[in-house]
């Protein structure tokens, strides 16, 4: 199965939240792509540090409930690890796309809720697939130059 995973950090060292998750990831299947890491105003909130983002491509064998519960266990525990009192918000993976049928219901929705609506998704989305077209029918390029230019995103770093 391929899947498009969003990573997201805005607590601790992000850069580092974001590469474990990375190389958990490539325990359970292949990283095939990796974007940039984007940096995202959290708005309206001054207290909450910005949010790092990336998108992996992702090769697994994994079905879609049973990466969902690996996802979930992994921020977990990975956020116990890191510090007791930030917890597991220390990383968010989700499941944007996928390459099966849609999947909505309480437990999982792929494509994301989010997948079209926010720049921290379509930014690095688009860096790694600028042709993949959204459900939307619209390719990732192209909703990127219509709906996002001027948002307060900023490119930290290619290679991590
Ligand atoms: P979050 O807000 O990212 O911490 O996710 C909260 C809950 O959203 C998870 O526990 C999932 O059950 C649910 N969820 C629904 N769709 C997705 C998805 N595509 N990827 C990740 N979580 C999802």
């Amino acid at each position: 199965m391929i899947y498009y995973i969003g990573l997201g950090s805005n607590l601790g060292d992000r850069l580092q939240n974001l590469r474990k998750a990375r190389q958990w990831l490539s325990k359970q299947g292949v990283v095939q792509k990796q974007s940039s890491v984007f940096e995202t105003a959290v708005w309206g909130n001054v207290e909450q540090n910005a949010f790092y983002n990336a998108v992996v491509r992702f090769d697994s064998h994994l079905r879609p409930f049973r990466l969902l519960r690996k996802l979930k266990a992994f921020e977990t525990e990975y956020g116990r690890k890191v510090s007791e009192l930030w917890g597991p918000r220390i990383i968010d993976l989700d499941i944007l796309l996928w390459d099966g049928n849609e999947i909505d219901n309480a437990i999982l929705s792929v494509p994301h809720r989010y997948l079209e609506k926010r720049a921290f998704v379509l930014y690095p989305l688009a860096e790694i697939e600028p042709e993949l077209i959204l459900p939307s029918g619209i390719k990732t390029q192209t909703l990127l130059k219509q709906q996002f230019v001027g948002e307060q995103i900023k490119k930290i770093a290619e290679a991590w």
